[in-house]
């Protein structure tokens, strides 16, 4: 008998705010322990939360951007349980009425074809503090975090891999990433997966009973975990036992799964409206707000590249690969360069530095402008192609400006007359060279364009030269 993995996921994603949910706190990560806090994020008796606009505008954006249902009225509902990072004894999430229901995850398959993840909804909430357990039997509390915006995407149950479970999470940062809403990190804790496991022969239909795995916090660990839970599941059945629904532990140094706790249910935590709050009414023209601010997505940015702008797709998934590329490939663009030249340069040069300079665009010293201030004068003859090349990395290992290098920089001569002097001297004093490129030998047309920019000390149009010199050798 084969076995078939199930899994739903639960994504977590801190929003990047200026403040936080319901206060006007502060939302930074790294600050001093319990520097950002206030009455109602510590839960003050008394203290009343007020909703964070910019919140539920970003949540609207995600929900636009993942396909969903949003609902125009929508309600927050009072978590209950008690815990030392969470001091108002609940946490404030969406239970009754989430503001978006449906939507989709689309993600690769390991065999490279697409596939869609059907959402169940996506709510708002907020965060809970962090509890420090230090090694000298101490726990501290940091309230930092409490009350941060969160937004809780909940997917159905699909039959996946460990590989592809972790492929759904890193499809839904990119997509929350590209509009802006969280920075999604797991490495900073500010996306999060609750990873939920189950079995059943393959071919049947009904699910089998589920497991969960809370906070996974690496791609590394949601894939493991699927794979090691998984086979845990498919021994103890085989072994003629049962799975039994539970919260368990996810060991990455180790691992593997412990149990943790029976699994908690709803009536556990007796959810309930909360009294401090409104109902939240979102109307179309919120959602068409939001809707208009959108980027464009990366799907019709890679149809206006390649239809529209006649970009080679080979080339346009490296403008692709993050937002900003594209939006400086843009820029090149309004600053008045043709796409063929704005996607050679940005690739062959833009790319280049940030992989030697191991810089993000965010801290690359050139502007858009400044480049394509550099390869106009190329493509005025003004300069040749390696000078425009020399002098932006000029510009980036000395800080001026490439427009001020360049206005120092002598332009290269490009007048007939001139360059044919040049050309005629250096054909006379190698007619043997001439000889031999008349009987077919072209690799030494380099050697003669070399002579010609010698005796020009470097000053000469190169390709201008290659021009007269093929012109003159054809002829006689
Ligand atoms: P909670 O964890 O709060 O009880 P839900 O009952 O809504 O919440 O389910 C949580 C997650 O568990 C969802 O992502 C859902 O897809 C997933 N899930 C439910 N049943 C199964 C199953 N049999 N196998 C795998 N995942 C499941
Ligand atoms: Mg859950
Ligand atoms: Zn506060």
């Amino acid at each position: 008998m084969t076995w078939q993995t199930v899994v739903g996921l639960e994504i977590h994603a801190q929003m990047s705010t200026e403040t936080k949910m319901f206060c006007a706190c502060v939302r930074e990560t790294g600050a001093e322990a319990n520097h950002n806090i206030c009455p109602v994020c510590t839960g003050w008796p008394g203290a009343l939360p007020v909703l964070n606009a910019e919140a539920v505008r970003r949540a609207i954006r995600a929900a636009i951007s993942l396909g969903c249902q949003i609902q125009p009225e929508s309600r927050f509902d009072r978590k209950n349980y008690f815990y030392p990072d969470l001091p108002k004894g609940y946490q404030i999430s969406q239970f009754y009425r989430p503001y978006a229901l449906g939507g989709e995850i689309h993600f690769p398959r390991e065999d490279g074809t697409d596939a869609v993840l059907p959402l169940v909804r996506i709510h708002m909430e907020e965060d809970a503090g962090k509890s420090i357990h230090a090694d000298d039997q101490t726990s501290r509390i940091d309230l930092n975090r409490c009350s941060s915006p969160l937004l809780e995407i909940v997917t159905e149950p699909l039959p996946m891999s460990g590989v592809e479970a972790a492929n759904c999470v890193r499809s839904t940062r990119e997509i929350l990433r590209w509009i802006g809403v969280s920075d999604a990190d797991m490495e900073k804790g500010n996306l999060r997966a609750d990873v939920n496991v189950s079995v059943r022969p393959t071919g049947s239909d009904p699910l089998g009973t589920r497991t969960e795995l809370k906070n996974l916090n690496s791609f590394v660990s949601i894939q493991r975990s699927v794979e090691v839970e998984s086979a845990r599941q498919i021994q103890v059945l085989e072994a003629g036992g049962v799975i039994r629904q539970e919260t368990r532990l996810w060991h990455q140094e180790d691992e593997v799964t412990e149990e943790m706790r029976g699994k908690e249910d709803s009536p556990d935590y007796r959810y309930f409206p909360d009294p401090d709050l409104p109902v939240v009414i979102i109307e179309l023209t919120d959602i068409e707000r939001e809707r208009s601010s959108l980027p464009e997505t990366p799907a019709s940015r890679r149809v206006r590249l390649v239809e529209q702008l006649q970009i080679a797709p080979r080339e346009a998934e490296s403008i692709l690969a993050r937002r900003e590329f594209g939006d400086f490939f843009d820029a090149m663009m309004a600053a008045g360069l043709s796409a063929a030249s704005a996607s050679n340069w940005f690739r062959g040069e833009v790319l280049r530095h940030l992989n030697e300079l191991e810089l993000n665009l965010d801290d690359y010293p050139l502007t858009a402008e400044s480049i394509a201030a550099v390869v106009k004068s190329v493509e005025e003859d003004r300069i040749s192609v390696a000078k425009g090349r020399e002098i932006l990395q000029q510009s980036i290992a000395d800080g001026r400006s490439p427009t001020e290098i360049l206005a120092g920089t002598s332009e290269q001569v490009s007048d007939e007359s001139t360059l044919m002097a040049w050309v005629q001297g250096v054909l006379e004093s190698h007619p043997d060279v001439v000889d031999k490129i008349r009987a077919g030998d072209a690799r030494l047309m380099g050697f003669l364009t070399g002579q010609v920019m010698q005796a020009s000390k470097g000053a000469a149009n190169p390709r201008k030269v290659q021009q007269i010199l093929q012109r003159l050798i054809q002829q006689s």
